[in-house]
């Protein structure tokens, strides 16, 4: 087998695992807030809603969000919702 081939099946395979893992585990933790959902206030009893997550602590991953995309892009004929 040649390098090139072997090179573009350990892609194709890794390509295919990201995409499985994005359909199971489709969020991952906010890059803001480190998943907490909120900031603390430097004296730590205060605390705010994180902007970016809206207070949920998960951000889409990029996997999940071209799946997504594709979805609504290919999907409409097999899905007349
Ligand atoms: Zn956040």
């Amino acid at each position: 087998m040649s390098p090139a081939l072997l090179l573009a099946l350990a892609t194709t395979v890794v390509t295919l695992g990201y995409m499985v893992a994005c359909r199971i585990w489709p969020y991952a933790a906010c890059v803001t807030c480190d998943g907490a959902g909120r900031h603390r206030s430097p004296s730590g009893k205060a605390w705010r809603t994180c902007r970016r997550c809206r207070g949920t602590g998960a951000r889409l991953r990029v996997g999940r969000w071209l799946w997504d995309l594709a979805r609504r892009e290919f999907g409409r004929t097999r899905d007349p919702r």
